[in-house]
């Protein structure tokens, strides 16, 4: 009798530290698996990140749960690894459906499996977030919604490309100070104005922008640590110096404070992650006065992208060489690149 059985594709996820690895077995007439992008601010403070990659999938197989960590969300559980703090994994509490961080797999093993299909919650970044970047991916238009299409939220409006809720920062609007915290809030710092006397001339001319010295320079890095440890294939990173970072309580910036965790990602290296939600927080060099700050954890009044804050490099991805193949991220530095341009172009119609 011939087979009927439907072939199945078996992927293998793994985060930064490798303790936590799992299969997904998926059958092809299933494939490609429709994708999204979850702008949502539980998933943002969850990741660090701007969104959440998220694919629905069969129940993950030969998860070990011993490596990871669980938080309860009102309708899910995360899971993250306990050791480099990975997003991996979350489980809706009714049901067995699951579903995965599609960072989580190797670029060039899911290009034609997840297809990214539609933006959600785009509504709770207030300025677009990261959608902006990401119009399309491999040719096709990703839907932009303000909550999500299956009526979970409380409206299924499509949003327009360059929406934004609140007006482009002002330039003269400049708090001195900006709140970062994760989900749980066992994290909780302050991010001050870049002060050139309270940094070198080298550091303060990589992580100033030169064209306006009040911002901090950020990138988005496309790295294969920064992906497995934040369990997100784009990741926002403002670069700053550590004078300029002061703990909730007053004190200055230590490595680990509140609830984080370190973790060695390479010598001379140390991410941090919150041990209670497991949001990825900080990258910190040995011996240097640099340190990363995951943008998804700032507070700003104009959104997500903060930039009255923020001076984003638009030109380059960070280290796109490691994302080779992957359809995701050649369409964010394209969308990004676009992005950079219509800001410029804006700040010239109105100075
Ligand atoms: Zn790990
Ligand atoms: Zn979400
Ligand atoms: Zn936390
Ligand atoms: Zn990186």
């Amino acid at each position: 009798m011939a087979d009927t059985q439907d072939p199945v594709t078996t992927l293998t996820a793994s985060c930064l530290c490798k303790s936590t690895t799992f299969t997904v077995s998926i059958p092809n007439s299933k494939l490609p698996i429709p994708t999204h992008l979850c702008h949502c601010d539980i998933c943002r403070r969850f990741h660090g990140t701007f969104a959440a990659f998220h694919a629905d999938i069969p129940p993950p197989i030969g998860l070990n749960y011993d490596t990871l960590t669980s938080f309860e969300t009102p309708c899910a559980v995360r899971y993250f690894c306990s050791t480099c703090g990975a997003q991996v994994l979350d489980r809706a509490k009714e049901g067995e459906n699951w579903c995965v961080s599609t960072a989580m797999f190797n670029h060039k093993d899911v290009d034609d499996i997840f297809e990214y299909t539609a933006h959600i919650f785009v509504g709770d970044t207030k300025d677009g977030g990261m959608s902006d970047w990401l119009p399309s991916v491999k040719g096709k238009e990703l839907k932009r919604w303000k909550t999500t299409p299956k009526g979970r939220g409380a409206s299924d409006e499509e949003l327009p490309l360059y929406w934004r809720a609140t007006a482009p920062p002002k330039e003269s609007a400049k708090e001195d100070r900006v709140h970062a915290h994760c989900y749980c809030n066992g994290t909780s710092f302050y991010l001050h104005r870049p002060d050139p006397c309270k940094m070198s001339r080298e550091l303060a001319e990589k992580r100033i922008s030169p064209r306006d010295p009040s911002k901090w320079i950020a990138k988005v890095c496309a790295c294969d640590s920064c992906r497995l440890a934040a369990g997100a294939q784009l990741v926002p990173w403002a670069y700053v110096s550590k004078g300029h970072i002061t703990q909730a309580n007053g004190e200055p910036f230590e490595v680990t404070f509140g609830t984080l965790k370190a973790y060695r990602s390479s010598p001379g290296a140390t991410r941090t992650f919150c041990g209670t939600c497991g949001a990825q927080c900080h990258y910190v060099r040995d011996g240097e006065d640099i340190v990363d700050i995951s943008v998804g954890l700032l507070d700003a009044e104009s959104g997500t992208r903060v930039e009255e804050w923020l001076d984003w490099q638009t030109e380059k991805l960070g280290y796109p060489e490691d994302a080779e193949g992957s359809g995701l991220v050649k369409a964010c530095a394209e969308g990004l690149k676009a992005w950079g341009r219509r800001v410029e172009r804006r700040k010239e119609y109105t100075s």
